[in-house]
């Protein structure tokens, strides 16, 4: 008989967890469940489908050879009558038969899920069984989500630079003497860079990790069962194991580190990695603790292996952004999934589907997030999400697509990123001001519009880019609303010098664009 069920998520899969704290192997047992409702929720991408079962199953293994009990359901090719749809349905099941066997648990343990719809899952599942159920707090993350309330209680602002800082002086992160390390807290100015001309040259490739047999019984599965699901398994090269996690994180620090900061904004199309390290799914699914990456970068640095802007640049990534947008998840769900602050209605035009479009930025960037699951943070922010805020789609619709596309999704962090810093539809709570631009700015940062049918400095005519007219355009839609906006003053200001005829020819070309893309 168990005494504790040990709930381990596909997002928990850390033996080190506060769920294993007193963990009596000779009495309790783990519970896990692979359930079709989390790859079909949203529309998910094969190799998101993939990396979660495949490190399940890994975790599950590891812990077999440690002779702990796991009561674990796989899903099959062939989907088996009575199949538990729901993780709910999953839990539920499992304690009835728990039950019936022998005498049921005393209680279930579970470390705080990431997800809202998963904890309110987990909480009814646990109720409709009649067990306590013991939510345990989450060690993963530098800050609790009752510290960052606790910071954002009384704020008329919150800004990520007030959230930083102290918690680079509580861990003592790249602090001399308590001051930040080089004397200065940001170096943002010496990084950001775009590529020369010539383009990157030759880039360090990232380590792979060929499937082993586990992950190729998962691929043939995804493949079978989730055939119509978007993306490719083609390149599937993903950590899922610590072993492996461990391995990309030494790969990053000693190959691409160096370089982070000074490329972190730039693009080049037909290279997807550039710079970046890769270890968001690593670190979001806890194949890799958040602590070890910040002190390997520092670490690098002190060494003398990596300049200080790259090192910071990198460090503020993690410490910084990673821990406050989970913060502002915890703080404004569940209301916050439904901000809509510009009133964005249109749906997601279906190229972000099949990368089938002339926009040669958009063409690269979801390519080789169908191929892949992967595109690194500005071709998130700056093509996909500014096209879809440029377009007017609704908040929600982008959300799900964010969700669905990428291997290291997950709501806590993905939400957030989409629905506050990309779409501005929480108002202003993530993101100062819209991250809204012209074609210029990709062309400013990547290749892209060199060979592209599209001007990026038209905004009208045959060859103007759909970029810089749905731009104007919505500045012009939004101009009331945004005017009580001060960082938008100066965007603003260049709307108003367009005459009425030039913003009648705008209008007319982005209603163009909207019905051509719908
Ligand atoms: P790197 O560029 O190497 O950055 C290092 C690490 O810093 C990342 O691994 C990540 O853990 C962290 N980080 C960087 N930027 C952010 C950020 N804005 N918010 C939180 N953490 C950050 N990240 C996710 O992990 N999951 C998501 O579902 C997700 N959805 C996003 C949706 C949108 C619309 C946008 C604009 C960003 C999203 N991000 C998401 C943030 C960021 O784009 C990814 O973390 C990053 O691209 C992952 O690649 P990487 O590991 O190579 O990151
Ligand atoms: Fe993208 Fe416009 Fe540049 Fe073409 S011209 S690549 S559509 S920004």
């Amino acid at each position: 008989m168990p005494r504790h069920i040990v709930i381990a998520l596909g997002d928990q899969l850390d033996r080190s967890s506060a769920a294993f704290d007193g963990f009596d192997a000779a009495r309790d047992t783990v519970w896990m469940a692979e359930v079709a409702e989390e790859s079909t929720h949203v529309w998910s991408h094969k190799a998101r489908i993939a990396v979660f079962l495949a490190a399940m199953r890994h975790f599950r293994d590891a812990l077999l050879r440690e002779r702990i009990a796991v009561d674990y359901t796989e899903l099959a090719i062939t989907p088996r009558p009575q199949e538990p749809a729901t993780l709910a349905a999953a839990l539920a099941a499992s304690l009835a038969r728990l039950k019936k066997e022998q005498a049921g648990p005393e209680k279930l343990v579970v470390v705080e899920p990431g997800e809202w719809r998963v904890q309110e899952a987990v909480r009814a599942a646990a109720q409709a069984a009649g067990l306590p159920l013991e939510i345990r707090p989450d060690r993963h993350f530098f800050s609790s989500r009752e510290e960052f309330a606790a910071h954002a209680t009384g704020r008329k602002q919150l800004r990520l630079e007030y959230f930083y800082r102290p918690l680079r002086e509580k861990f003592g992160v790249l602090m001399d003497d308590g001051e930040p390390a080089g004397g200065q807290w940001n170096y943002d100015a010496e990084n950001r860079g775009a590529f020369p001309k010539t383009g990157p040259g030759k880039l360090p490739a990232p380590v792979r990790f060929a499937p082993d047999a586990t992950t190729r019984g998962v691929l043939d599965l995804v493949n079978a069962r989730f055939a119509k699901h978007p993306g490719s398994l083609a390149h599937f090269d993903w950590p899922v194991t610590p072993a492996h996690a461990q391995a990309a994180l030494d790969d990053f620090l000693s190959h691409r580190l160096p370089l982070f900061g000074r490329y972190q904004d730039a693009i080049w199309t037909g290279e997807p990695w550039l710079y970046h390290s890769r270890l968001a799914q690593a670190m979001n699914m806890r194949l890799l603790d958040p602590r070890d990456v910040v002190a390997g970068a520092e670490r690098a640095w002190r060494q003398g292996k990596a300049p200080l802007e790259a090192a910071e640049g990198f460090i503020r990534q993690v410490i910084g952004w990673r821990e406050y947008v989970r913060g502002v998840y915890w703080q404004f769900m569940p209301e916050y999934l439904d901000r809509n602050a510009l009133n964005a209605a249109m749906p997601l035009p279906n190229l972000y589907w099949t990368g089938d479009t002339d926009m040669n930025c958009l063409r690269d960037a979801v390519g080789q997030t169908l191929a892949y699951g992967y595109a690194h943070h500005i071709q998130r922010l700056m093509v996909t999400g500014l096209f879809a805020l440029l377009f007017g789609v609704a908040p929600q619709r982008v959300h799900e697509w964010y969700l669905a596309v990428y291997v290291d999704a997950v709501e806590w962090v993905e939400l957030p990123n989409t629905i506050g810093m990309s779409q501005f539809a929480d108002g202003g709570v993530m993101a100062s001001k819209p991250y809204c631009a012209t074609g210029a700015y990709i062309d400013r940062m990547s290749n892209a519009c060199k060979g592209c049918r599209y001007d990026p400095k038209q905004s009208t005519g045959p060859d103007a880019c759909p970029f810089t007219t749905l731009y104007w355009d919505f500045l012009a839609r939004h101009q009331k609303l945004l005017a009580k906006n001060q960082r938008m003053t100066m965007q603003l200001k260049n709307v108003g010098r367009k005459d009425a005829a030039d913003l009648r020819a705008i209008r007319r070309q982005a209603d163009a664009v909207r019905e051509r893309l719908s």
